[in-house]
């Protein structure tokens, strides 16, 4: 994640609720026998079959025949979910009952509850065809009710087993997404966020070149989200949002799953629309996504330091070095300490620049390489010792000494030297 340099006006944007366009159940003559349970979740079923059917085949009308259209708000907002679907470039679509004994399903309800709802987990998959290798899969729980004998849907989620699963909403989910792609860059926008989209687009294309000349391994293909609903954000990040200029994280196949099928970033709209700090910004998210799991056994100043550093790598080696003694020198702090995990990020201003110094340092003596070999030295070190958590500071000092000749402590008092006799 990147933080905002100085602070930012939160722009929360409260949606509306969307348009109710039901039309008026049309008044039955008499009175209709109602079905049996059996009857009843046979019917279900055969309505999550065409559900999908529906949705793969574009067929909006199947689709909403399917929901109870009393339900005025679960209408409107099935229609805005299909109308997304439809215009992002999805494949491998599937709607599934879940299927019983398979993990997790102990906890979801299938049963008529005492209101006669008929509650079924079903698994929705999808892949964003063309920018991502792997599809992810989410668990919705269906309820049914029974409308004058006809079964219907009347709601797809349960917050209560969201919470516990960590489901976090993607941007499909909660507005009405603006799709824009360009080549392998897909962004996806709202129409808060839409007036941007050209400028985000354009400077996501050159910070991809700078990337690519980073890390020329990176497959280079993007998904990026740049939308006024703050909740993802909100979620991932361990700083105030409005100190969040953007989020990298890993997409599981699954939720709980350790399996990742691919890496996307959302950015605080707030930051993306400032075009000082969007290429910045940018470069920096980027970053993360190249280097996908690669720095996941690093300690926080190289994962965050390498981001900073690529986000200024295609400044001339002189002005990045300026740009650390001015940082540097603007903390006030001859001799700063480090600090790992979530304490990073209690002081992330002073965090940040150490780690960017820190990287630049590395990268000006040794060349760009060190970093991805630091990154690789740490996972087979945390392999090695068959750990599941982080390394510890004396792993890490390890490592490093036998990577670059300096333990944390020397590595930070050489950058700030370097740097300071630089600027
Ligand atoms: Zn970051």
């Amino acid at each position: 994640m990147r933080l905002v340099p100085r602070v930012v006006v939160l722009c929360l944007l409260l949606g509306g609720a969307g348009a109710c366009t039901a039309d008026a159940r049309p008044s039955r003559p008499e009175a209709v026998d109602p079905l049996g349970a059996d009857e009843v979740r046979s019917e279900a079923v055969r309505l999550v079959a065409e559900r999908e059917a529906a949705l793969v085949a574009g067929d909006r009308d199947t689709f909403l025949a399917t929901v109870d259209d009393d339900a005025l708000q679960f209408v409107a907002t099935q229609a805005r979910w299909f109308d997304n679907l439809a215009a992002m470039p999805v494949g491998d679509l599937r709607l599934e009952l879940a299927g019983e004994g398979s993990a997790g399903d102990e906890d979801v309800e299938d049963d008529d509850d005492e209101e006669g709802e008929l509650h079924l987990p079903v698994d929705f998959t999808m892949r964003l065809d063309g920018f991502e290798q792997r599809s992810v899969t989410q668990r919705l729980l269906y309820t049914f009710r029974q409308v004058d004998g006809e079964v219907v849907l009347v709601d797809d989620r349960d917050a209560e087993g969201d919470r516990r699963a960590g489901w976090l909403p993607d941007p499909w989910d909660v507005a009405h997404v603006v799709v824009r792609e360009s080549g392998p860059i897909l962004g996806l926008f709202d129409e808060e966020t839409e007036p941007y989209a050209t400028a985000v687009m354009s400077d996501l294309r050159a910070s991809r070149r700078t990337v690519l000349a980073a890390l020329p391994d990176w497959s280079g293909k993007v998904v990026a989200y740049d939308i006024s609903d703050l909740t993802a954000l909100e979620e991932r990040t361990p700083m105030d949002v409005r100190e969040t200029g953007g989020v990298a994280y890993p997409v599981p196949v699954r939720p709980g799953s350790r399996t990742v099928a691919a890496h996307r970033f959302v950015v605080n709209p707030a930051v993306a629309h400032d075009g000082l700090q969007r290429e910045f910004l940018l470069r920096h998210e980027l970053t993360h996504v190249a280097l996908a799991s690669r720095d996941d056994s690093s300690p926080r100043w190289l994962t965050e330091g390498a981001a900073e550093y690529v986000s200024r790598s295609h400044l001339p080696a002189e002005q990045q070095r300026l740009m650390a003694a001015y940082v540097l020198a603007y903390l006030g702090d001859p001799a700063p300490v480090l600090t790992d995990g979530l304490g990073f990020y209690a002081d992330a201003d002073a965090s940040y620049a150490l780690a960017a110094v820190m990287c630049t340092y590395l990268v000006a003596t040794r060349g760009t390489q060190v970093l991805w070999d630091l990154m690789d030295a740490f996972t087979a070190a945390r392999l090695r010792a068959g750990q599941a958590g982080p390394l510890t500071a004396p792993q890490v000092d390890a490592v490093l000494l036998r990577q670059v000749g300096l333990d944390q402590r020397g590595l930070a008092l050489a950058a700030v030297a370097w740097a300071a006799a630089g600027g």
